[in-house]
C-alpha cells in the first residue's frame, strides 16, 4: 500500500435516540466514547434529518471540515441518514455538508409529515425523485438492508434500476444487510458494479451492537470526498474489507413462520401462499431465498473490486456462550470483555486479529470459541421472521424444526 493511504473501519448507518425503539443512552457523545473500544473511526450520524438530533451532533460534537464532526477522543461521523420512501423502501443518504444537508431537509419536508420527530423519516417521494434531489445537492444515495423483507429493495423490486429510474447509474453503494453476505449477493449480475457496504444499522451505543458490522475503506483521510471516492471505489480509495455477521444469525436469513416459527423449503411455503397451515400466520420469505430468485449464477463471481468478507460474532456473546451466561450483560462477561479490550486495545482486534495464543493467556474457553469460530466451525440455528439467528459453539447438538405436511392441521383450504 502506498505510505499516504490509511485504512478505515467505519459503521455509516446507526440511529440516534430519537428513532423508533432506540436506546436513551444512544446519543452522540457515549456513542463517540464506545467506538474506538470496538475499533471503529468513523460513523454515520444516523437521523440527521432531524432538527433535535442534529442539535444534539453539534452541541457535543465538533465540526472539523465539511460534512465532519469529531468527538473530543477522535472519533469521526459524517453527515448521515435513512429514509422510507413512497415505496417502503429504505436508503441510505451521505452529506456533503450542512449547507447541503438544508437544502435537502427543505426540498423533503414539502413531502414528509415527520422530518423532525421520527429518526427514519417517511418521505412521499420515489426512489428516483429522492436522487434527484440528493444527486443535486452533491449527496451519496445507497439502499439498504437490500434483501430484507418489508423495506429493503429488492421485497419490492426485481431490479434496483426499476426503484432509482432514470438515475440509476448515480447509485454507488448497496448495504447487505445483516441476513446476506458478499458470496450470496454476488450470484446477483446486475451488483457487479456496486460497491457493498456492512453497516450495524444499531439501536444501542454498546459494543455488541455498534459496530457490529463495519465496512474497512482505503482512504487518504476522513474527510468526505474521500469516503465518496471509496464508495465510488477512484483513484486508488476503496473498501478493502467488509465484516459482518455470519448470514444465518441475520433475522430474514430463512422462510421462516412469524406465528409458530416453524422453518419453510420455500417452494413448500409458495404452495400454501405463504400462510401457514399449521398456524395460519405469514410466512415471511428469507433472504436466501429471495436472493435465489434474483441470482443468475448458482456460485458467487466476485469482481475485481470486490474485498474479503469475514463473519464475526460480537465478543461479549462469544464469553457469554463460553460461560453460559445468558445475559451478555452480567458483570462477569462484562468484566471478561474489559480484560480482552485493555490488553488488546479493540475488540475487532480481538476478534479478526491477535493470535489465539495471545488470547488464551486471558481466557482459554473464550479463546477457543474464537478460534472455533474463525475457522468457520460455528454453528447456527438459522434467523427468520424477525428472530435473530443463535450461533451455537461446534460439538453441540441443535435441531432445526421444519414444517412438514405432516403437521398440516388448523386451516382448511
Ligand atoms: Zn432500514
Ligand atoms: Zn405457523
Amino acid at each position: 500500500m502506498s505510505e499516504d493511504f490509511i485504512e478505515i473501519n467505519a459503521d455509516l448507518h446507526i440511529h440516534g435516540l430519537y428513532a423508533g425503539g432506540t436506546s436513551e443512552k444512544m446519543i452522540p457523545k457515549i456513542i463517540a466514547e464506545n467506538a474506538p473500544l470496538k475499533g471503529i473511526q468513523l460513523i454515520g450520524t444516523g437521523d440527521i434529518l432531524n432538527k433535535h438530533w442534529l442539535k444534539l451532533i453539534k452541541e457535543q460534537l465538533k465540526e472539523i471540515q465539511d460534512g465532519i464532526f469529531e468527538y473530543k477522543n477522535g472519533t469521526k461521523f459524517i453527515l448521515q441518514t435513512e429514509i422510507e420512501d413512497k415505496n417502503r423502501v429504505h436508503h441510505i443518504i451521505l452529506f456533503p455538508s450542512l449547507s447541503k444537508l438544508e437544502e435537502v431537509y427543505e426540498k423533503f419536508s414539502k413531502y414528509c409529515k415527520d422530518l423532525d420527530t421520527d429518526g427514519r423519516p417517511k418521505i412521499h417521494l420515489t426512489g428516483e425523485e429522492i436522487l434527484e434531489i440528493c444527486n443535486l445537492a452533491g449527496c451519496l444515495v445507497g439502499f439498504s438492508h437490500a434483501f430484507t423483507p418489508y423495506f429493503g429493495l429488492y421485497s419490492k423490486f426485481n431490479s434496483y434500476k426499476e426503484c432509482y429510474g432514470k438515475y440509476w447509474d448515480k447509485v454507488y453503494f448497496m448495504e447487505l444487510g445483516l441476513s446476506a453476505d458478499t458470496n450470496m449477493a454476488d450470484r446477483i449480475e446486475e451488483l457487479q458494479d456496486i460497491t457493498f457496504t456492512s453497516n450495524s444499522d444499531c439501536h444501542s451505543p454498546w459494543p455488541n451492537k455498534l459496530g457490529r458490522e463495519i465496512t474497512r475503506f482505503k482512504v487518504k483521510e476522513i474527510s468526505f470526498e474521500e469516503i465518496k471516492k471509496a464508495l465510488i471505489r477512484s483513484n486508488g480509495r476503496g473498501p478493502t474489507l467488509n465484516v459482518k455477521f455470519d448470514p444465518r444469525e441475520g433475522k430474514y436469513h430463512k422462510t421462516r413462520c412469524t406465528g409458530c416459527l416453524l422453518f419453510f423449503e420455500p417452494k413448500k411455503a409458495e404452495k400454501y401462499n405463504w400462510k401457514c397451515p399449521n398456524c395460519g400466520k405469514p410466512i415471511k420469505k428469507g433472504v436466501d431465498y429471495r436472493i435465489e430468485e434474483l441470482a443468475k449464477w448458482k456460485e458467487p463471481k466476485h469482481p475485481k473490486h470486490r474485498p474479503p468478507c469475514i463473519h464475526i460474532i460480537p465478543l461479549s456473546e462469544i464469553i457469554s456462550l463460553a460461560y453460559n451466561i445468558k445475559n451478555s450483560w452480567s458483570e462477569k462477561v462484562q468484566e471478561k470483555w474489559r480484560e480482552f479490550v485493555n490488553k488488546f486495545n479493540n475488540e475487532l482486534n480481538v476478534l479478526l486479529n491477535v493470535d489465539i495464543s495471545e488470547l488464551e493467556s486471558i481466557d482459554k474457553s473464550v479463546a477457543e470459541l474464537i478460534f472455533a469460530f474463525r475457522s468457520g466451525k460455528f454453528q447456527y440455528i438459522p434467523g427468520g421472521a424477525g428472530i435473530y439467528g443463535i450461533p451455537v459453539p461446534p460439538g453441540k447438538k441443535i435441531e432445526i424444526k421444519y414444517f412438514k405436511d405432516s403437521q398440516k392441521r388448523l386451516i382448511d383450504y
